[in-house]
């Protein structure tokens, strides 16, 4: 396996984490804990931290976010890690982190709702929390975002 990016985010950046998954980033999110733990948690790892603590020591793997906006944010973090480059939309579930499994038509039939299921062609699928994707209205908010990196 090359490098692949992990990145861990901590408890005060909660929209970036969702939205890095939704590029397809592993990114793990860590809520409940201090953050010389999840400091030690992200380096164990081996995972970019991203934080907007600036009283950790100083570590290559740190990167701290100096904006409130979510799009500022994402160009903060491709400026460093060229993410643009790398996006894989589509293939992470948005509340666990799982890859997501991609799955045909035929079985999604009565588990998702009947006008998904009419109007939508691709499905995915997270074991971990049973959960079904489809390129809706997260869909669409995903490229927006792209569009907006785009445009910088
Ligand atoms: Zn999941």
């Amino acid at each position: 396996m090359s490098a692949e990016i992990k990145f861990e985010v901590d408890f005060m950046l909660g929209k970036l984490a969702t939205a890095l998954r939704m590029l397809g980033f592993n990114t793990k999110y860590v809520k409940y804990k201090k953050s010389e733990a999840i400091l030690s948690d992200s380096l164990k790892e081996n995972r970019i931290l991203l934080t907007r603590a600036h009283n950790l020591p100083e570590n290559p793997n740190i990167f701290i976010i100096e904006s409130e906006n979510l799009d500022q944010q994402l160009k903060e973090v491709d400026s460093k890690f060229k993410i643009k480059s790398k996006l894989k939309p589509f293939t992470r579930c948005l509340i666990c982190n799982t890859s997501l499994e991609v799955i045909p038509k035929s079985k999604v039939k009565g588990k998702v709702p009947f006008y998904v299921y009419q109007t939508h062609q691709e499905f995915a699928y997270c074991k971990e929390c049973h959960k079904f994707y489809w390129k809706g209205t997260h869909y669409q908010a995903m490229l927006e975002k792209i569009r907006k990196l785009n445009n910088s």
